[in-house]
């Protein structure tokens, strides 16, 4: 059995409103909607899923929009900065198509790489990557030809309470291989092409507290059920409490909270987004587990509105 994880298979993230959202992920960042569901926990709740054409594990980021939520803080305990990568020499294009769409963006360079960062409408941190690793994108939206779109995530930047203990976890545990250190960060590579390299912040931080604009938590790839369950011997193994495995539809999930604050979850790859929707379809409708399937009238009456203007097929 191994115990590597191919890297990030998705991010979840809290925020007010499900049409700005929507608008920023697919609008401006040219992803697609891959799932329009609800809050399992809180069906008057969407739970909106955006990633690739195929919504790939690797490249999926999901919101909770509560119009009501409180506006968290970016800090220790969190994702704090969420990683996109784009093929190799697009990111002036992504520069340009941010000024344009009035997205104020900042440009910083780690380990060598030019990064983009730049702020979702409810605050959360996102930066865009230029690298050749990681298959291009099937999907393209206005705007974005299918050569410059974003091919998942490239990793993300965790902001511990104690990153002396995360780092220790990536490696021990989650089967990283740490590639190398500066300044204020430390940097950690699993074998996946995409979602896999990870920068732990290695400095002290204020601690970060949960709300819009913040990561809820960060789920890692298992290939199938069967490695999924020897994950959670391997993380309780290591002193770690991981949840009881819970059914997500689109994905087994289980959950351990490390050291450092940050929520950690592990989760499938299959069965994937293309369970209940055909692969051209997806997104389309409001999809719901078996046992809410009564209440859908009621449960439609409830949600907002949210049209999705951008996206198509792409070659
Ligand atoms: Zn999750």
């Amino acid at each position: 059995m191994t115990t590597q994880t191919a890297g990030i298979h998705h991010i979840t993230a809290f925020v007010r409103n499900a049409q700005r959202t929507a608008d920023f992920y697919t609008g401006v960042l040219g992803l697609r909607l891959v799932k329009k569901t609800i809050n399992f926990d809180a069906p008057e709740v969407y739970h909106l899923y955006f990633g690739d054409g195929a919504g790939n594990p690797g490249t999926i980021i999901t919101f909770f929009p509560y119009e009501r939520s409180r506006q968290g803080k970016i800090g220790a305990g969190q994702v704090g900065v969420t990683t996109y990568v784009v093929p190799e020499g697009a990111l002036d294009f992504w520069k340009t198509r941010l000024a344009e769409l009035q997205v104020s963006a900042e440009e910083v360079a780690r380990f060598g790489e030019r990064y983009l960062q730049f702020a979702d409408p409810d605050g959360l941190k996102v930066e865009i990557v230029a690298r050749a690793a990681g298959a291009a994108s099937t999907w393209s939206s206005e705007g974005i030809p299918a050569d410059k779109a974003i091919k998942g995530f490239g990793g993300a930047i965790l902001y511990s309470a104690a990153p002396s203990k995360t780092a220790e976890l990536l490696a021990d545990v989650m089967g990283l291989v740490k590639v190398g250190q500066e300044g204020a960060y430390a940097r950690y590579k699993s074998f996946g092409d995409i979602g896999n390299i990870i920068d732990v912040n290695v400095t002290e931080m204020e601690a970060g507290h949960g709300g819009a604009g913040t990561v809820h938590h960060i789920a890692w790839r298992a290939k199938d059920d069967e490695e999924h369950a020897a994950w959670r011997s391997h993380v309780a193994g290591h002193g770690y409490q991981p949840t009881p495995i819970v059914d997500r539809q689109y994905f087994q999930a289980l959950y351990f909270r490390e050291a450092g604050g940050i929520l950690f979850e592990i989760a499938t790859d299959p069965p994937g987004f293309a369970r209940d929707e055909e692969p051209a379809e997806l997104g389309g409708k409001l999809m719901l587990p078996e046992w809410f399937e009564a209440q859908r009238d009621q449960i439609e009456r409830l949600l907002p509105p949210l049209e999705i203007k951008t996206s198509k097929e792409g070659k």
